[in-house]
């Protein structure tokens, strides 16, 4: 024990860490009250000991991130035979669906809503959650799309992942390091309530829509200045009374309305149906502006300020509208929903003209057919362009904006197309990624950031693992004719 202080102490000295500074306890170190605070601009540092960390999994396929993305990504893999590990930092599945209470998957129809684009998992999902009445399929002029009620999304895809022997779920694991040899990755590094423990695979998916995983291995990346911001979501109650009483009452105006003290600086609010929540609606309003959620102080600052502005639209309306007596906060995303933060470098990167031109790829593992949508970080609102060559820019409190990004032309695209490699990583051997890490420029990632492209993205990567390891070959070498062929025939549309 001694010995083992001492040569502690020794580093720490050697790391130029003052004795002063740290307290060694029974159970690690402490910092005496007043101790300067590492991280931020210090620099002190602590060297960790070095230390065996247990495998206590070995599997084919490791998925990092349990978004719905990352969920289907195990579950293809699953299904194809695969032994397959699936780590979430949360104590759920699902991702912003679920921990973020982001409640709409959009058409699996093409513009037209005539031709099936989307399939697979997704149609699944829908369909196992329409079984239990916890889905509304909604039409609107430009689009269909499922409302959902976002509890029972967290429970079926628990379902969705015990009904596969061959997957382990880890919750409440964050990964935290690679491990690797040769240039593969060999191990993913999770800390969970047993401590630090390694997952052994011959592949990796990241799934943490955040690219922890390629930023821990050294794999390119791109983060672009204007993030689109993120947003906190809240379950209002009690606005039917408001309604009422105050028959020109908008939600999306009123938080905006510079005579009330607490107003939100102008940004664009929306809400839907909150399924099986009578009286309540999910509204997704707030928007912490400027916020890199890769930062982890940012995303400290970005999860109280997202919660603070929920707080101000509820009192915005509870205090100064007749009948808002019951209007009340019934649910609270349980972390910040996060929009951008960064992007993976891939073999190609998918271009806003190639998603509103509706080109077709030779590779493509999947479809969309969702506007381009790009939150704007430095003005009000947003702007959405459409396949038909129409955009809008939207600003709450004033008239929409309409025009076109192109001139009119004979035929337009229906749908458009995410190719496999926008999902391969420059330089990767073994790991691919998926969900809103796809490599997109900013008006492509505003169309295909939506959750019913990224899970058509988590199929296809987790099918993509299974022949790189039938066939022992890289990530960026797998045949896609057979990939598209493994793809449609797990219900996945394939065009
Ligand atoms: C407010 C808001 C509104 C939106 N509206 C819509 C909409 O209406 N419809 C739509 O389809 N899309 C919408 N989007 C976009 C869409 O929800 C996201 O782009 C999509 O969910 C991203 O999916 P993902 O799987 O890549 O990431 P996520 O859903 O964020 O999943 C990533 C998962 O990885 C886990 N994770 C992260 N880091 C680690 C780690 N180190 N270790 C272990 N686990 C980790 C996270 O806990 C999370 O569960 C919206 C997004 C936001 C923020």
């Amino acid at each position: 024990m001694s010995k083992s202080r001492r040569t502690r102490r020794d580093f720490l000295k050697a790391a130029g860490i003052g004795a002063a500074a740290i307290v060694q306890s029974g159970c690690g170190e402490r910092r005496r009250p007043g101790a300067r605070i590492m991280g931020g601009p210090s620099k002190d540092a602590v060297r960790e000991p070095a230390r065996d960390v247990p495998v206590v999994y070995a599997c084919d396929i490791c998925v990092i991130g349990g978004g719905s993305a990352g969920v289907f990504a195990a579950v293809r893999a699953a299904r194809l035979g695969a032994k397959v590990a699936l780590v979430e930092n949360n104590g759920f599945f699902g991702g912003v669906a679920t921990a973020a209470k982001v409640n709409v998957w959009h058409s699996l129809f093409d513009t037209a809503g005539r031709a099936k684009i989307i399939g697979g998992l997704t149609e699944e999902v829908v369909g196992r959650l329409d079984r239990r009445n916890a889905v509304i399929l909604t039409e609107s002029s430009r689009s269909r799309y499922a409302v959902f009620n976002t509890f029972e999304m967290m429970i079926e895809l628990d379902e969705l992942v015990r009904e596969h022997a061959n997957i382990r779920p880890f919750l409440h694991a964050r990964f935290v390091a690679a491990a690797k040899k040769a240039g593969r990755m060999t191990h993913a590094i999770i800390e969970d309530k047993s401590g630090r423990r390694a997952i052994e695979a011959a592949y990796f998916i990241d799934a943490t829509g955040d690219g922890d995983v390629i930023d821990r291995l050294g794999l390119p990346f791109t983060k672009n200045d204007d993030l689109q911001p993120p947003t906190t979501c809240l379950f209002l109650y009690g606005l039917d009374g408001v309604k009422d009483s105050n028959s020109a009452f908008s939600l999306g105006q009123v938080v905006y309305d510079s005579r009330y003290a607490n107003a939100l600086k102008r940004g664009f609010l929306w809400y839907s149906e909150a399924v099986n929540m009578p009286g309540a609606l999910m509204v997704a309003g707030t928007r912490v502006s400027g916020a890199d959620c890769s930062d982890a102080d940012q995303l400290t600052r970005a999860e109280m300020e997202g919660r603070r502005q929920a707080r101000c639209i509820r009192d915005i309306v509870h205090d100064n509208f007749k009948g808002a007596e019951a209007v009340s906060i019934v649910g609270l995303s349980s972390c910040i929903g996060v929009r951008e933060t960064r992007h993976a470098v891939c073999l190609h990167r998918l271009t806003e003209k190639e998603v509103l031109g509706g080109v077709r790829f030779a590779d493509a593992v999947a479809n969309g057919s969702y506007r381009v949508d790009v939150h704007h970080s430095d003005k009000p609102g947003l702007t959405f362009r459409y396949l038909d060559g129409t955009e809008v820019y939207l600003v709450p409190g004033r008239e929409p904006v309409a025009g076109r990004w192109r001139p009119p032309q004979e035929q337009n695209p229906t749908f458009y197309q995410i190719p496999y490699r926008s999902l391969v990583p420059r330089g990767s051997k073994n790991v691919l990624v998926t969900g809103r890490l796809v490599d997109a420029d900013r008006g492509a990632f505003g169309a295909v950031r939506v959750m019913v492209n990224g899970n058509q993205t988590g199929e296809a990567v987790g099918a993509a693992c299974c022949l790189a390891l039938r066939s022992g070959s890289n990530v960026a070498d797998v045949d896609v004719r057979k990939l598209r062929d493994t793809l449609a025939e797990g219900g996945s549309v394939v065009i």
